[in-house]
């Protein structure tokens, strides 16, 4: 076990100048990927297309579950690490606002341009070449990995993790998320809710509105009120950064134009930090004194839509904040794996978004890390990109995490 152990260690100095060697076939792959549109819902080709890829670099296991997400396993031992990245991406509104065609996976100057590139194409492609390099030099034996690429990540976040453990039994240890870090460690974020808050009025006829009870007036104030939870929210000093809440859309319904309305509704957009539950998030909105005075509605939203499998998931908007404590040996193995591959000290990275970390360590409490290429700056925007030269490390930091995790023995 020892010696085995030290002929690992040896071949897991070199996987740094290993990847630089397999960097061409990562691009290709990740080319492809780009030029698959996988818009959340339509993933379905670059689905079997991640398939192809991990049968042809000759994963144990491969296939697609009943949401639609694909399952990739290498070895087979009692313990057990997953490592995720979302197939899906956002859309495109004009096509004409890009500089390079989103769909073709240009590259000039080292950085490859497409949709996706950031989120989470290009760790995407880093963690299969990166899991497969690691087949070839041998997996540790007492461990199993799961490589899962899953869908809707876009539009419900980490509901593919909910099904993976609810449905698919999948219960890692320790969760690794090829998230645009450009390389840094994250172990925290913050979640999200999705809300509305809906007044209700009396309608009449435009030409008398006194009669009736304006809906859009009673929502008036309470519109004030979350501006000013908001800054109270702001001011909270708490892990992994403090709450925040917008209002995202209005809207109202009305007999007519010529009519009270007698409906208003507002979408909130509500961040939360570790700690922050769904009851006490709807009670403090609810309890805002203007929408206590309006009877006001609060409601969290449901996320229902069928995936391209046409499963239907229904789940709440409530995706919980998470944070990793730097002490855990999922943090420990991911900063002594990134400290070889970079061959300094890495940096820590407070993302902006949440990831299905919100999932597997906000809803489920697995140890969740996340690490990979590209910049989360660039993420949904007409110059989603990655640098080429960070994919060698990052497929070398996936490679080298397993064996550095199994090193630091039982949790
Ligand atoms: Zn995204």
């Amino acid at each position: 076990m020892g010696r085995k152990r030290t002929t690992k260690d040896g071949i897991s100095a070199a996987f740094p100048e290993l990847a630089r060697g397999r960097e061409a076939g990562c691009v290709a792959f990740l080319k492809d990927l780009i030029s698959i549109p996988s818009p959340s819902r339509g993933e379905r080709l670059a689905c079997e297309r991640v398939v192809r890829e991990m049968e042809e670099l000759g994963f144990d296991e491969v296939r697609i579950d009943a949401m639609g997400n694909v399952l990739g396993r290498l070895g087979s031992g009692p313990r057990v690490l997953a490592f995720d990245a979302h197939i899906d991406t956002v859309g495109i509104t004009d096509p004409t606002a890009w500089q390079f065609d989103p769909f073709r996976g240009v590259i000039q100057d080292g950085v490859l341009y497409g949709r996706g590139a950031s989120d989470q194409k290009a760790g995407l492609a880093a963690l299969v070449h990166g899991l497969a390099m690691l087949r070839e030099h041998g997996i540790p034996e007492e461990l199993t990995l799961w490589l899962t690429a899953t869908v809707l990540g876009e539009e419900c976040v980490g509901l593919s993790w909910q099904y993976l453990v609810r449905e698919e039994g999948l219960r890692p240890e320790a969760v690794v998320i090829a998230m645009p870090s450009r390389l840094r460690i994250c172990h925290g974020q913050r979640g999200r809710m999705e809300l509305e808050v809906e007044t209700t009025g009396v309608s009449t006829h435009g030409a008398h509105p006194d009669r009736g009870e304006n809906a859009v007036y009673a929502m008036a104030p309470i519109v004030q009120g979350v501006a000013r939870l908001h800054r109270r929210l702001a001011g909270e000093d708490r892990a992994p950064g403090p709450g925040s809440v917008t209002v995202t859309e209005i809207r109202s319904e009305s007999p007519a134009m010529t009519a009270v309305p007698d409906r208003c509704v507002i979408h909130l957009d509500r961040r939360v930090a570790v700690g922050e539950e769904r009851e006490a998030v709807l009670t403090e909105l609810a309890e805002l004194p203007e929408a206590a005075a309006a009877g006001a509605d609060v409601r969290l939203l449901q996320y229902g839509n069928a995936s391209w499998r046409g499963l239907e998931y229904p789940t709440d908007m409530f995706f919980p904040a998470w944070e990793t404590p730097g002490g855990d040996p999922a943090v420990r193995a991911a900063v002594e794996a990134a400290r070889r591959v970079l061959g300094r000290e890495p940096e820590f990275h407070r993302s902006d978004f949440s990831s299905t970390g919100c999932t597997t360590a906000g809803l489920f409490g697995i140890p969740t890390v996340g690490f990979g290429p590209a910049d989360e700056i660039h993420s949904h925007t007409n110059l989603d990109q990655v640098a080429l030269a960070q994919l060698a490390p990052a497929m070398a930091f996936y490679a080298l995490f397993p064996v550095v995790y199994a090193g630091l023995g039982p949790r």
